[in-house]
């Protein structure tokens, strides 16, 4: 066996979509799963579909490209406006595709065209966080314009909230939103969908607040972690032990709590700041920020603490674990949205499904 070994258990994935697609389909929500944390595995996809999901999101047209090699029949969505020079894969790959500038639009519109098709697009409304979309505003008329141009089918509105900003989805910007998709629609332009939420709005389908005009949800987080990091949110009807990091101790020793010798920066640049707890036993395990972001590494065994890491070294102090641990052993991490990034990402990570 090597490591270290990112482990899933498919039965706490299966699970917490099968609740998140009930409680979506109960408010007429159409739901898109969002496999991009885990770089589109296919069999990750076939999961979703499996278990009720009705589009599969990818912010990376790589891992459309990929999953469509792999006999995933989608239908699937690009979540990242495209890049001028990825459209002509978008408009062969991609059912469904977020956009939030109108010269690109034209340009699908124009290759969709020229490949005898409609692109359906999602138009993007920035209503706070500063990330994509068309700054709310100057959003109808904006959007009005886009449904206008030959070779594209606007399939909806949208809006991204919690990534970039932190700005935490609630009912005046839900509601702002709303209004929008109500205006443009009263301009003559018809489409399908109100594509309200990621993971940091799933709470208000929760608490059923949700405006019943936003008819769709793109969640990623929520379905593979059962968290929302944007509200700090374990959900109860979901399962968190969905994923185990799996680390090999490569030395044990007892040491200060404070480094020896004059301090300057890390290795990532940093200026480490210590506390001086006297002697403690610490372990090394074989993986570092190349692989993890260590602050999103949660310790399975009580009496652990994640220390610091380098690139390839994380320092764990171990002082207060309730047992005897040698070199080779195994120590065991749940990971939060972050880490797990990362993880997925690392070739150096085995990954287990
Ligand atoms: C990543 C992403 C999502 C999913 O976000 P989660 O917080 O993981 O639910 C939804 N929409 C867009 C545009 C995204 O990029």
């Amino acid at each position: 066996m090597s490591y270290p070994r990112l482990v899933s258990n498919l039965d706490s994935i299966r699970h917490n979509v099968r609740e998140i697609s009930k409680m979506c389909h109960g408010f007429g929500i159409e739901l898109v799963g969002v496999v991009k944390v885990a770089r589109g595995e296919p069999l990750l996809a076939q999961i979703y579909l499996e278990n009720g999901v009705d589009i599969i999101g990818d912010s990376r047209i790589q891992n459309i490209k990929r999953m469509r090699q792999n006999g995933i029949k989608g239908p699937f969505m690009l979540l990242r406006i495209p890049m001028i020079s990825e459209i002509e894969d978008v408009v062969e790959n991609v059912d469904i595709v977020l956009v939030s500038e109108l010269e690109v639009a034209r340009r699908i519109g124009k290759m969709a065209a020229s490949h005898g098709k409609r692109q359906k697009i999602i138009y993007m409304v920035d209503v706070g966080d500063l990330r994509e979309g068309v700054w709310f505003t100057k959003a109808v008329d904006e959007i009005v314009e886009s449904s206008k141009i030959k070779g594209i089918d606007l399939y909806g509105i949208g809006t991204n909230l919690g990534c970039y900003g932190g700005v935490i989805p609630d009912l005046d910007n839900m509601n702002l939103l709303a209004e929008i998709g109500q205006k443009i629609r009263e301009r003559g332009v018809e489409f399908k969908v109100i594509s309200g939420g990621n993971t940091a709005a799933l709470y208000m389908v929760e608490n059923k607040t949700i405006p019943q005009s936003i008819n769709e949800y793109r969640l990623g987080e929520s379905l593979i972690l059962g968290t929302d990091t944007t509200n700090n949110i374990s959900f109860k009807f979901l399962k968190q032990d969905t994923f185990t990091l799996e680390t090999e101790i490569i030395e044990l020793k007892t040491k200060p709590s404070v480094p020896y010798g004059k301090i300057g920066r890390d290795a990532m640049g940093r200026i480490p700041v210590f506390e001086d707890l006297g002697n403690r036993l610490k372990a090394i395990i074989a993986i570092g920020e190349q692989d993890i972001d260590p602050a999103g590494l949660i310790p399975l065994d009580k009496g652990i603490k994640v220390l610091h890491a380098s690139s390839d070294h994380t320092v764990l102090d171990v002082s207060d674990f309730d047992g005897r641990l040698k070199l080779g052993d195994i120590l065991k991490f749940r990971l939060t949205y972050s880490a797990l990034l990362r993880a997925m990402t690392s070739e150096y990570v085995e990954k287990v499904w």
